[in-house]
């Protein structure tokens, strides 16, 4: 369970993000809706710990992960993340790339490798370099091995942004059913309305770094709360 409360992060005296609090329960996907330049990937980037707040706390399953003056390390947060970039790394083979971020035996990784492998379709290229695969089976290579270490926190950065048309909706469709299966708690920032009605329990408007709305996706596209909200739902951006 993700919690966050108040985050303010300034650029040059101008808050970028002002004032966001959210919470996100296990085996729900939240989604960070908003235009360029509100401040979602700065959102995500302080919850990851590579980036400090100003104000606010972030709490992981009830602990204090990071506040003004105490501050976890970003890689014992047990956070996911997955980004518009998700570079594989392209000297390891796949199952290698799934099993980079484990620790434990021989045998537990690489059962743990095969495990996720299997639920993103993929298992036939466990010894494959990722250059051999398409577009879309690396992303689902990079689902695997952000998933790998069991994450209770994904942090989801414009993920499918790379991918064809044709593909995106297949991909996020298994993406979603293989998050739910790991049971993490989602936070997936995009900028398009389809997208967070596609995938979202809950979706959260942001604008010039203020979470104006939040809600089922069905409430904040049938009762927006303003011109703006509306404008951006029927923006084909
Ligand atoms: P996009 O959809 O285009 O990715 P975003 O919602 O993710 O946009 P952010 O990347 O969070 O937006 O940026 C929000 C604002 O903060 C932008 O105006 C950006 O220029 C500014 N900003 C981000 N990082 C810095 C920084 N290190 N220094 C100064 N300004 C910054
Ligand atoms: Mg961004």
């Amino acid at each position: 369970r993700l919690e966050i409360r108040n985050l303010v992060r300034r650029f040059d005296g101008r808050p970028v993000v002002d004032d966001v609090s959210l919470k996100v329960m296990p085996g729900q996907v939240t989604c960070l809706l908003g235009p360029s330049g509100c401040g979602k990937s700065t959102t995500l980037r302080m919850i990851a710990g590579v980036e400090m707040q100003d104000e606010g706390e972030i709490y992981v399953d009830g602990k204090l992960i990071c506040d003004t003056v105490f501050r976890v390390p970003p890689e014992r947060r047990h956070i996911g993340l997955m980004f518009q970039d998700f570079a594989l790394f392209p000297h390891l083979t796949v199952g290698d790339n799934v099993a980079f971020g484990l620790s434990g035996s021989k045998d537990q990784k690489r059962a743990r490798v095969k495990e996720l492998l299997d639920k993103v379709g993929l298992k036939r290229f466990i010894d494959s370099y990722p250059y051999l695969l398409s577009g879309g089976e690396q992303q689902r290579v990079a689902l695997a091995r952000a998933l790998a270490p069991r994450p209770k926190i994904m942090l989801m950065d414009e993920p499918f942004s790379g991918l064809d048309n044709r593909l995106r909706d297949d991909i996020r469709d298994q993406t979603l059913e293989v998050l739910k299966q790991e049971d993490a708690a989602v936070l997936l920032v995009t900028h398009e309305p389809e997208e967070a009605m596609r995938m979202a329990d809950e979706i959260a408007l942001m604008r010039d770094g203020r979470i104006v709305q939040q809600g089922a996706p069905y409430n904040i596209y049938y009762a927006p709360r303003d011109k703006q909200a509306v404008a951006f739902f029927s923006d084909t951006n």
